[in-house]
């Protein structure tokens, strides 16, 4: 046994937040847990998401014994027909995960080809060389597993996403008994989520979102929207509930939402009293004061039902001055711009917009740092390796490790694509595979490189300026004088001036080097623009010959 090895290899999640993915590696055997996406930040212009660079499997796809995936969330659910279509190993998930994995892999057109297996939290399940045991734990959607991978090396501890809530919405606290018996069997590594390791205290339940629900439905006079994830089945309960003690009916609006939350109900995890949901075509008839709509849009994506009603753009209905939005949600970082935007829009359209910083209508499904050292002293790993967040989270995390007495040396944090090796003699560092962004947008998987994006970015920054020269094709002199469009720049009526100096520097420019080499017409273009007005618009030079 001792040349056996277990290599850990974070594609994803590590060094950012989103985009879980991690596989487990023993004898050449694979096993991964959880495929996710990342949502674009606001630089990255018409990217859909981003999903894990997974190549490192690709020549291995004979090799992976299963996928496991921990809960409903995009963050680990996300990139799964990607990863699905490359790789065809069985999926093993909890039923709201399984059902909504499933939401997803029907809109793809792999529902048919994929193999689901439903597990339950608390079975034992072979996949491999590798015994995963699942636990329940709390987090902001129900149905929420931690995993215990048994290898032959011994125990992992994969927390998953995971808070220690007392009075979780679905009542169902999280398995500390699990985590003592894991303990008493002597844990070799832990890998848990950092996510809020910068939050002092602890994570507060989901409780006390009633509370601000029935504030804002005890003080709203007309017409409620409740804005979060359509994942958040949780969040769903809690509105049906308050909905019904004030006798107002529920009403979900956008597929996704009206998708999740039927597939929900039929299994059993949202359970939305008799007669409260209404179809959203009759709530939309209705007074206002007797109405919740919740739908989509918490981040301010543009295309989201709320980013619509924001522009005035959604067809189904429009804001109403007096309505009540509640966005019950966390800004994902990087989102808080447009999110602020979307709410400015929000108030001009004479909406009361209530959000988290100003009440308590979210609360995070992340624990915080006592959660943190409690999950810690439960499970008393030989090996501590902090995983989902950015490396400030995870350099956190690890203090906080190092605190309670984890030895300093038994604690690594490491980035995507970093492969970890644990044998009987130790942990170390192997070697480094990749592990980027892979862009998804309209197009296709992969389609967007950098110089793609870095050029979305300067369009959409300092626009660009088109040039149509016109040669003799004899003599190669410039006839006539050069056609000059641009779009996103200064527009040839603001400044004649610099376009006639441009016209100049482009008919002097051909004269001396020719009209063959057109990147050289371009950058002395660009240079002159530049140094005229401070901005780099793209420039494209095209000539035509006669
Ligand atoms: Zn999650
Ligand atoms: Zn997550």
């Amino acid at each position: 046994m001792k040349d056996k090895k277990l290599r850990i290899i974070p594609l994803g999640g590590l060094g950012e937040v989103g985009k879980n993915m991690m596989a487990y590696e023993y004898d050449e055997r694979i096993l991964i847990v959880d495929t996710g996406l990342m949502f674009p930040e606001n630089d990255m212009l018409g990217i859909d998401y981003i999903i894990p660079d997974f190549s490192y499997l690709l020549d291995k796809k004979d090799k992976v014994d299963g996928i496991i995936i921990t809960h409903g969330h995009e963050d680990h659910t996300g990139a799964i027909h990607h990863v699905l279509q490359e790789i065809n190993a069985p999926i093993y998930a909890t039923p709201l995960t399984r059902g909504l994995v499933e939401v997803k892999l029907g809109r793809n057109g792999l529902a048919s080809r994929a193999v689901l297996n439903t597990v339950h939290a608390g079975d034992s399940v072979q996949i491999g060389p590798f015994k995963v045991e699942f636990f329940h734990v709390c987090h902001s959607i129900p149905d929420g597993v931690g995993l215990g991978i048994n290898t032959p090396l011994g125990l992992i501890v994969h927390s998953g996403d995971y808070k220690f809530d007392h009075t979780p919405v679905d009542g169902w606290p999280s398995d500390y008994a699990k985590l003592a018996d894991f303990s008493a069997r002597g844990v070799l590594a832990l890998l848990s989520d950092s996510t809020n390791s910068e939050r002092p205290g602890w994570t507060p339940s989901e409780k006390v979102i009633d509370a601000a629900f029935r504030k804002v439905f005890r003080e709203a006079k007309d017409r409620i929207i409740i804005v979060s994830f359509a994942s958040l089945i949780s969040r769903m309960q809690q509105a049906a509930n308050v909905a019904n003690e004030f006798g107002r009916k529920l009403a979900f609006a956008g597929t996704s939402m009206v998708d999740n939350a039927k597939m929900a109900t039929k299994l059993g995890y949202l359970d939305i009293p008799e007669g409260v949901q209404v179809p959203i075509e009759q709530a939309l008839n209705m007074p206002g004061k007797d109405v919740v709509i919740m739908c989509t849009g918490s981040q301010g994506e543009p295309s989201s039902i709320l980013g619509r009603l924001s522009m005035g753009t959604n067809r189904q209905f429009d804001i109403k001055a007096g309505d009540t939005i509640v966005l019950s949600s966390h800004p994902i970082p990087g989102n808080e711009e447009s999110i602020y935007r979307m709410i400015n829009r929000l108030f001009e359209q004479g909406a009361n917009v209530i959000y988290e910083a100003i009440a308590n209508v979210h609360v995070s499904g992340h624990a915080s740092q006592e959660e943190m050292k409690l999950l810690l002293h439960l499970v008393r790993p030989k090996y501590f390796i902090p995983i989902h967040g950015e490396l400030r989270q995870l350099k956190q995390h690890a203090l906080l490790a190092k605190e309670i007495g984890i030895d300093e040396n038994n604690i690594l944090v490491t980035e995507n694509g970093q492969i970890i090796e644990i044998t009987e003699n130790g942990m170390k560092l192997a070697e480094k595979v990749p592990a980027g962004y892979v862009y998804v947008d309209g197009s296709g998987v992969g389609d967007v490189s950098e110089d793609i994006m870095r050029e979305r970015e300067i369009l959409s920054r300092d626009g660009i300026v088109l040039i149509n020269v016109n040669v003799d094709r004899f003599t190669g002199e410039v006839l006539g004088d050069p056609e000059i469009v641009s779009r996103g720049f200064i527009s040839p009526r603001e400044n004649n001036e610099l376009y006639a100096g441009l016209r100049k520097k482009v008919i002097e420019t051909i004269k001396r080097i020719g009209s063959k080499d057109r990147g050289e017409i371009e950058q002395v273009s660009r240079t002159y623009l530049n140094s005229e007005t401070r901005r780099r618009p793209v420039v494209m030079v095209t000539i035509g010959r006669s």
